[in-house]
C-alpha cells in the first residue's frame, strides 16, 4: 500500500453532522437575508496581495503574518483572502455597483489564514459575510445588528452577548491614539512583546490584547469612547436608541476595536463564553473609507462577518442540529427485474413529490439486508418489489414508523395513494 497523505494543518474535512451543522447555518442565513431584501454575492478566493495590504492594514496580525501569499507562474504576489471584506470592495468598485446605488449583499466561503490551529480557530475556517454600501446612517448599523439577532433565533442560539463600541472618525481616533500612547509609554514595563511592537505600529490594538496580564492596565487607559467627535457621538446614540427600540440588549465595550484597521464610528461583536478563548462567533461595522482607500469614490459602508465553524461548534455542543432522516421512501427491489421499474417508479414520486427523500437501494442484496438499510435511513415507508410484485405490476407498501399493516399497491395507483399518505401527514 502507498503512504496515505494527509491534510494540511489546521484545515478540516466536514462530514455527517459537522457538514449538516454547517448547510443548516448557511441556510437559515440565507432565509433571514432575504427576508431583508439581500443579495448573494460570488467572489474569487485568490486576489493580488496589494488589495489586503492595502484595505486590511500593513501592521495588523493578518497583513503581518497570517496570510498565505504566493507568486503565480506569471511571478504576481497572490494571496488567498484572509477575509471577505476586501474583496467585495474590490468587486462593487470594479463592476461600477455604487454608482447611484445602494447595495446590501452577503457571501459565504473559506477564508485563510496561517494561524496557530486551536479550537475555534483553524487555517482554513468558512465566514458568512454581510455588507452595505451608500448608506451612513446608524439606521442600517441598527439593521445588521437586528439581522444577525434574528439569526440566532433561527438558529436556537440565546447565550450570545451584543457588546457595541464607536471608533469615532479618523481625526479623532488620531488624537486619542497620542493620548493611550502617552497614558502606554507611562507602563511600559507592564507590556508584553507583542504590545510594545504595538506601541510604534497599532497602539489601538493594545486594547484588543487577550494577555490577562494586561487586563488592568487596559482597563484603566483612558477611553476613545472619551475622546469622540460630535458627530460619531451622534450616531452611537442613535445607534442605541434604534437597538433599545427592538429590544435588542447590548453591552458598550469601550475596548472594543476590532482587529482590521479599515473600521470607524460603530463597531460590534457577539460573543459566547462557552467557547472558551474563541468566543466571537460575529464581527463587524463600519467602514466609511475603505472604498475610497481602494480606489473608488467615496462611498459609506457597513458590514459583519460571522466564523461559521465556532457557530457549528455551539450548535453541535448544545445538540441545536435536528438529525435529518437520509430517506422518507426507501426503495427494497430484489432483482435486476424489480430494479428496472423501481427506479422508473422511484423517478415519478420524485416528480409528483418534489419535498419526499426517495432513495434507491443500489446495488441488490438479500430483503433482510435491504430492510436494515430502509430502517437505518429513517424512511417512513419501504416500497417493496421482488419478481412476483413485478410480474402482477404490484408494488408492497410497508410503514416502518408505523402500526400498520402491509399493503399492496398496484403500479397504476401507487402515485396517487402515496402523494395522498404525504399529504396527510
Ligand atoms: P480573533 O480575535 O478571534 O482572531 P479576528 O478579529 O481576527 O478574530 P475577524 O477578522 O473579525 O476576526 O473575523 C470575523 C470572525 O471570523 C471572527 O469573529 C471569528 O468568528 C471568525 N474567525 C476569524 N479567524 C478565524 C480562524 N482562524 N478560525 C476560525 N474562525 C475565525
Ligand atoms: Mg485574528
Amino acid at each position: 500500500m502507498s503512504k496515505q497523505i494527509s491534510a494540511i494543518r489546521g484545515m478540516n474535512d466536514y462530514y455527517g453532522s459537522s457538514a449538516q451543522a454547517l448547510d443548516f447555518i448557511v441556510e437559515t442565513a440565507e432565509t433571514v437575508l432575504h427576508q431583508y431584501g439581500y443579495q448573494s454575492i460570488r467572489l474569487p478566493i485568490v486576489e493580488k496581495t496589494e488589495l489586503f495590504a492595502r484595505s486590511i492594514g500593513e501592521v495588523t496580525d493578518i497583513v503581518e503574518k497570517e496570510m498565505y501569499t504566493f507568486e503565480d507562474r506569471n511571478g504576481d504576489s497572490l494571496t488567498l483572502r484572509p477575509e471577505g471584506t476586501a474583496g467585495c470592495v474590490r468587486a462593487v468598485i470594479e463592476n461600477g455597483l455604487t454608482h447611484n446605488q445602494i447595495q446590501k449583499l452577503y457571501y459565504m466561503g473559506p477564508m485563510f489564514r496561517y494561524e496557530r490551529p486551536q479550537k475555534g480557530r483553524y487555517r482554513q475556517f468558512h465566514q458568512f459575510g454581510v455588507e452595505v454600501f451608500g448608506l451612513s446612517n446608524a439606521d442600517v448599523d441598527a439593521e445588521l445588528i437586528a439581522l444577525t439577532a434574528r439569526l440566532w433565533d433561527k438558529l436556537g442560539l440565546d447565550n450570545l452577548e451584543l457588546q457595541i463600541n464607536s471608533l469615532g472618525s479618523l481625526e479623532a481616533r488620531q488624537a486619542y491614539k497620542d493620548i493611550l500612547v502617552n497614558y502606554l509609554s507611562q507602563h511600559k514595563d507592564q507590556l508584553d512583546e507583542d504590545s510594545l511592537r504595538r506601541l510604534e505600529t497599532n497602539p489601538l490594538r493594545i486594547l484588543d490584547s487577550k494577555n490577562p496580564d494586561m487586563k488592568s492596565l487596559i482597563e484603566a487607559a483612558p477611553k476613545l469612547m472619551d475622546h469622540l467627535d460630535e458627530e460619531s457621538k451622534a450616531h452611537f446614540e442613535l445607534l442605541k436608541t434604534y437597538l433599545d427600540d427592538l429590544g435588542i440588549e447590548y453591552v458598550v465595550n469601550p475596548n472594543l476595536v476590532r482587529g482590521l484597521d479599515y473600521y470607524n464610528k460603530t463597531v460590534f461583536e457577539w460573543v459566547t463564553t462557552e467557547l472558551g478563548a474563541q468566543g466571537t462567533v460575529c464581527a463587524g461595522g463600519r467602514y466609511d473609507g475603505l472604498v475610497e482607500q481602494i480606489g473608488g469614490k467615496a462611498t459609506p459602508a457597513s458590514g459583519f462577518a460571522m466564523g461559521l465553524e465556532r457557530l457549528m461548534s455551539l450548535l453541535m455542543d448544545k445538540n441545536l442540529v435536528a438529525d435529518v432522516a437520509e430517506a422518507d421512501i426507501f426503495m427494497v427491489l430484489v432483482g435486476d427485474a424489480a430494479s428496472r421499474p423501481g427506479m422508473v417508479i422511484a423517478e415519478q414520486l420524485r416528480e409528483s413529490l418534489p419535498d419526499v427523500k426517495v432513495v434507491m437501494n443500489c446495488g441488490g442484496g438479500s430483503f433482510k439486508s435491504q430492510f436494515k438499510k430502509a430502517d437505518k435511513s429513517g424512511a417512513r415507508i419501504a416500497l417493496i418489489m421482488a419478481e412476483d410484485e413485478v410480474n402482477n405490476q404490484q408494488v408492497g407498501v410497508k410503514f416502518l414508523r408505523e402500526e400498520r399493516d402491509q399493503v399492496t399497491l398496484g403500479w397504476q395507483s401507487l402515485e396517487a395513494e402515496i402523494t395522498n399518505y404525504f399529504n396527510e401527514l
